[in-house]
């Protein structure tokens, strides 16, 4: 069932989400949350990930749609209990949005290269790098996680046409 993406200005975006128990994985409520989040995010125009708090769940978990990845080879798109656990020394401006900041667009200061340590909806645990488009997604989500809106890092902010318009 589509859930509703809050904005800026919702007190979950700025709370510490918590971890998911590993045994919870499984259970029928994390695995609604998760079909949830996929129908929510397939239902934007724009959207290319989306963390469990921006549909006011304040738990540790992201997903990425399938349009973010360049090639169809499986990819991991569930990330629960997310790590980055490397980043590159190297880093670049990034164009970047938000669906919680809906009708904005910046300029993100972002590490190029990062490998993110998580846990898939099966509650295998899986260590992935990523680079360009990403590892930009991998940092904008986990600071989500964090209480963290890029807004908050950006050095412009721009007004763009809005993705639920
Ligand atoms: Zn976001």
């Amino acid at each position: 069932m589509k859930r509703n993406i809050v904005q800026v200005g919702d007190a979950v975006l700025r709370e510490k989400a918590q971890d998911i128990p590993i045994e919870s994985i499984t259970s029928a409520e994390i695995q609604t949350l998760i079909a949830d989040m996929q129908e929510t995010l397939s239902d934007t125009k724009t959207g290319v990930a989306l963390a469990a708090p921006q549909v006011g769940v304040s738990l540790r978990l992201f997903i990425v749609a399938p349009r973010a990845f360049e090639e169809s080879a499986e990819q991991k798109r569930v990330y629960i209990n997310p790590v980055i656990t490397k980043r590159s020394r190297s880093t670049e401006d990034m164009d970047e949005g938000c669906l919680s900041v809906d009708g904005t667009y910046g300029s993100v200061r972002r590490f190029e290269k990062v490998t993110i340590e998580a846990y898939d909806e099966t509650g295998q645990k899986f260590t992935r790098g990523a680079s360009g488009l990403l590892a930009q997604i991998f940092q904008h989500e986990v600071d989500h996680l964090d209480g963290t809106l890029y807004i908050d890092k950006a050095k412009t902010v721009r007004d763009v046409p809005k993705d639920n318009d």
